[in-house]
C-alpha cells in the first residue's frame, strides 16, 4: 500500500520556539484562518505557491521565456509571483539562473519526513527536544498525521502538535492522542473580534479547547501579542479566565509580534496589511503577561 503524503512547505531545524528543547518543526501547508499578522503567509493556501526575491533577480527574462502561458510571453521583465493561469509546472523555477524564484510547498511521504527529522536526533536527545508539527493547520491533513505521528513515535521522537484548534473535535482528539504535547493557539475571546482578525468564528476553537483539556494532559496555550490587534487588556483577561478554568494547561506562551515576515509578503506579490505595526515593547509584554499571572496562569514571554 502506498504511504500517505502531506504537503509540506518548510522543515525548520534547530527551532527553539515551538516546544521544549531543540526542535525540528515540520510546517504543513493549508490553513482555514487568515490572521492579519500571519508570520507564514505562504502557509495559508493549501496548494503550491511561487516566491520571487527581487534582490536576486538579474532581469534576464529566462523565466518568462520558459513559461507556456501567453500572458507571460506578452509581458516583459521578470514574471510576477502570481499569475491567474499558473499551474505551477515549475519551468520558470528551473530556468532561473540565480535562484530568485522559489516554489513553496511539495508533497512529502511519511518516510521522507521521518528521515529528515531523524537527522536532528542527537540535538533532540541532548536538549530534551523533538519534532513539532505545525502549519498552516496540521488537522487539515489528518490522513497524513495518522501515519506520520505513529511513525515518529515508533522512533522515540518527542512530538508536539501545534494547532489553531479550528477543526473537527474528533480530529483534534485523535491528533492530540498521538502527540506528547499540544500547542494551542488563542487569538481573541470576542467572536466578532476574532472574525475580523482571522476571518473565522472562534466558537469551534473555544469549544475544542474543552475537548482537548479532557483528552490530553499537557497543553501549552499560545497567544500572539500584536499591538492594536490582540493586546486589549479586557480581551486578554477573558482569555486568561478561560485558560484558568482548564485542568491541563501547563504553560501559556505570549508570542510577541515580529516583522520578519514582511519580505515574504513582498516575495509573494501580496500586501502586508500590518507593515506599519510596531513590535510590542517589553512593557507591553509585561502588561499582557500580568493579565494571565493575575489569574495564576503559568505564563511565559516568548516560546
Ligand atoms: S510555474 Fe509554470 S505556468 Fe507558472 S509561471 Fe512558472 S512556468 Fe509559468
Ligand atoms: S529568470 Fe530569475 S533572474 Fe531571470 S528575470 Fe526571471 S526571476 Fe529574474
Amino acid at each position: 500500500m502506498d504511504q500517505a503524503t502531506g504537503t509540506v512547505f518548510n522543515i525548520q531545524r534547530y527551532s527553539l520556539h515551538d516546544g521544549p528543547g531543540i526542535r525540528t518543526t515540520v510546517f504543513l501547508k493549508g490553513c482555514p484562518l487568515s490572521c492579519a499578522w500571519c508570520h507564514n503567509p505562504e502557509s495559508i493556501s493549501a496548494g503550491p505557491e511561487i516566491l520571487v526575491a527581487e534582490s536576486r533577480c538579474i532581469d534576464c527574462g529566462a523565466c518568462r521565456a520558459s513559461c507556456p502561458l501567453d500572458e507571460a510571453r506578452a509581458g516583459t521583465g521578470a514574471l510576477p509571483a502570481r499569475m491567474a493561469e499558473c499551474d505551477y509546472c515549475g519551468a520558470c523555477i528551473d530556468a532561473c539562473p540565480t535562484g530568485a524564484r522559489q516554489m513553496v510547498g511539495r508533497r512529502w511521504t511519511v518516510d521522507e519526513v521521518v528521515a529528515e527529522v531523524l537527522k536532528d536526533r542527537i540535538f533532540h536527545e541532548e536538549s530534551g527536544g523533538g519534532v513539532t508539527i505545525s502549519g498552516g493547520e496540521p488537522l487539515l491533513q489528518m490522513a497524513f498525521l495518522r501515519e506520520l505521528l505513529p511513525a515518529l513515535r515508533e522512533q522515540g521522537v518527542h512530538i508536539a502538535l501545534d494547532t489553531s484548534g479550528f477543526g473537527h473535535a474528533e480530529h483534534l482528539r485523535e491528533g492530540a492522542q498521538l502527540a506528547d504535547l499540544v500547542l494551542y493557539d488563542l487569538k481573541a475571546y470576542d467572536d466578532q473580534r476574532h472574525r475580523i482578525l482571522t476571518g473565522v468564528s472562534n466558537w469551534h476553537i473555544l469549544e475544542n479547547l474543552k475537548v482537548l483539556d479532557a483528552a490530553h494532559d499537557n497543553i501549552w496555550i499560545r497567544v500572539p501579542v500584536v499591538p492594536g490587534f490582540t493586546d486589549d487588556p479586557d480581551e486578554l483577561r477573558q482569555l486568561a479566565a478561560l485558560v484558568a478554568g482548564m485542568r491541563h494547561v501547563t504553560r501559556v506562551n505570549l508570542l510577541p509580534y515580529h516583522r520578519a515576515a514582511g519580505s515574504k509578503y513582498t516575495r509573494m506579490g501580496r500586501v502586508n496589511a500590518l507593515s506599519a505595526v510596531q513590535v510590542p515593547s517589553p512593557d507591553d509584554m509585561q502588561r499582557a503577561a500580568a493579565c494571565f499571572a493575575d489569574l495564576c496562569c503559568p505564563v511565559q514571554l516568548g516560546g
